[in-house]
């Protein structure tokens, strides 16, 4: 694969400037109560790029009571769903105006390819405040056909204050999984972005207070995980948890929204979704779909398809293929449009895929290609892909979170799906062939959330998204993204003298 990162030389890096550092709450960016600042870290190089406000437990309260007050006395839940509408508009209308800006901020902060950034993730959070800008006069209950002489209807209301925590490999798209269905609902939030990435939120945060979202509706609490995380998840005035993140955080989070006022939870986990490809399937296709599954956004994707199953007629012409393919990657700095995949986020996840790589070697995988860390600095790793893989291999088994493929053979079509769903997760899964009658019996077998045939990350407003098994429960985007931010009020009043019931 060619090596590109660091060079700097025929493309331009733009510049980046860090315009919003402290914490947004209450409609102001303040200091940390405690005055103590982190530094947020550019994975091209590991140097510090700011300094953001460290919010912990005093934060986190001070946030709480914001939206407590801008829930149980301010305009956002009390104006109609049309005007909040037209407020979420005008932010999806901001966000537009700022695109390279935002997608600077998410590049530098997550080694996101900046192209992308550009084209997908920041007009994508823009479509999807505008979906939910759209649903938000949309809202209604149902009228109840009763068995008694009553006359019964239901109402769908803002679930409240709801803490939103999120990770750092899609800083943009999963801010605004959250927020926009939330905050179109009627509901006031606090977000705690992950530290190693603070830099966007806190600008979206700006851009809502433009757009005219009321103080305390909106706040932004950047901080560590066990610190501010913790204190949001166990926070006897939240009314609601939705949490994007590991599941090992995940089971925590519950936890403490179980000990403290048991508030409803979502999570949306960690995946080691497979992708299963037939013998029919056209075979560069299969090979370019499964290149992309793997290795987009450096693997740094929940849904990330890693454990890939091929069968056996065309097995070895695959794994020649993708190995082919992966080679022709090109690792290196994400503002270079020529690179195909960036940095690792952090020293951390850095680490954590080499050691994985160094386990796969261990358990017995053979390196087909990559497998090396690569550039002078910064957290650059090669694609990677292992064959020999067996089922109950750690890397056929845990989320590496990183540019690692695992490729195994199977026979049949029984084989496959009792292979496909051996995995403690169940977030996706891909299927590649063109036999209508194995997708669908495929699809129908596999225990995940999401399942994209002869297709990948075909994610969309109106798809909802969420996993299976230990990948979570409750789901982002779509009307039932929607849904999870709204409570249910039945109402019923005795009917007298009416012609018909
Ligand atoms: P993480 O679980 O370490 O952190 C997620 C968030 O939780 C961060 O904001 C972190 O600060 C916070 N946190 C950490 N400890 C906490 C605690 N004790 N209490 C409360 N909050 C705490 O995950 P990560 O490393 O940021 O992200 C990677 C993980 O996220 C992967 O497992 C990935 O699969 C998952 N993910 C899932 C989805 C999905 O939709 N299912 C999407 C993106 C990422």
């Amino acid at each position: 694969m060619a090596a590109a990162n660091g060079s700097g030389k025929g493309f331009e890096v733009p510049k980046v400037e860090v315009k919003f550092t402290k914490l947004f709450i209450n409609g102001n960016f303040v200091d940390a109560v405690s005055g103590k600042t982190f530094g947020t870290r550019d994975p091209r190089t590991g140097d510090v790029i700011a300094n953001i406000a460290e919010g912990d437990k005093a934060d986190i309260d001070l946030a709480v009571k914001a939206a407590r007050e801008a829930f149980d006395n301010g305009p956002w839940p009390r104006m109609t769903g049309y005007e909040r509408g037209r407020i979420l508009h005008k932010f999806a209308d901001l966000i537009d105006q700022h695109i390279e800006e935002l997608a600077i901020l998410d590049t530098v902060d997550a080694g996101k390819l900046f192209a992308i950034g550009k084209a997908r993730d920041i007009p994508g959070a823009a479509h999807l405040l505008r979906y939910y800008a759209g649903a938000a006069d949309k809202i209604h209950g149902e009228t109840l056909k009763m068995a008694q002489r009553m006359h019964g209807y239901t109402l769908k209301e803002p679930v409240g204050v709801v803490g939103l925590i999120v990770p750092w490999n899609y800083p943009t798209t999963m801010f605004f999984f959250k927020v926009g269905p939330a905050l179109a609902a009627g509901c006031a939030v606090v977000v705690k972005p992950a530290e190693q990435t603070p830099l966007s939120a806190l600008f979206y945060a700006h851009l809502a207070k433009e757009a005219g979202v009321p103080d305390g509706v909106l706040n932004v609490v950047p901080g560590l995980g066990p610190t501010a995380g913790a204190a949001v998840a166990s926070h006897m005035d939240v009314d609601k948890l939705s949490f994007t993140g590991s599941t090992e955080v995940g089971r925590l989070v519950m936890k403490a929204a179980a000990e403290s006022n048991l508030k409803p939870v979502s999570l949306e986990l960690g995946g080691k979704s497979p992708i299963v490809v037939f013998d029919d399937a056209d075979l560069d296709m299969a090979v370019n779909l499964v290149n992309f599954a793997t290795y987009t956004n450096k693997g740094e994707i929940c849904v990330a398809g890693t454990r890939i199953y091929v069968q056996e007629g065309i097995y070895d012409a695959f794994v020649k293929k993708a190995a082919e393919l992966a080679k022709k990657s090109v690792v290196g700095d994400p503002f270079n449009p020529r690179v195909t995949q960036g940095p690792q986020v952090d020293k951390d996840q850095y680490e954590k895929v080499l050691k994985y790589i160094d386990i796969g070697m261990r358990e017995g995988a053979t390196l087909v290609t990559g497998g090396k860390a690569c550039g002078d600095k910064g957290y650059y790793i090669e694609p990677t892909i292992f064959t020999d893989v067996k089922d109950d291999m750690s890397i056929a088994q845990d989320e590496i979170f990183g540019p690692v493929m695992a490729l195994m053979k199977f026979k049949t079509v029984e084989e496959v799906i009792q292979k496909a769903n051996n995995t403690r997760y169940g977030l996706a899964a891909g299927i590649v062939t063109k036999n209508i009658d194995i997708a669908n019996t495929v699809s129908r077998s596999i225990r995940a959330g999401a399942i994209w045939i002869n297709c990948y990350f075909a994610f969309d407003p109106d798809a909802p998204f969420g996993g299976y098994k230990m990948s979570g429960f409750g789901k982002d985007m779509g009307m039932d993204g929607l849904e999870k931010y709204l409570q249910t009020k039945t109402v019923v009043t005795p009917l007298y003298n009416t012609p018909w019931l």
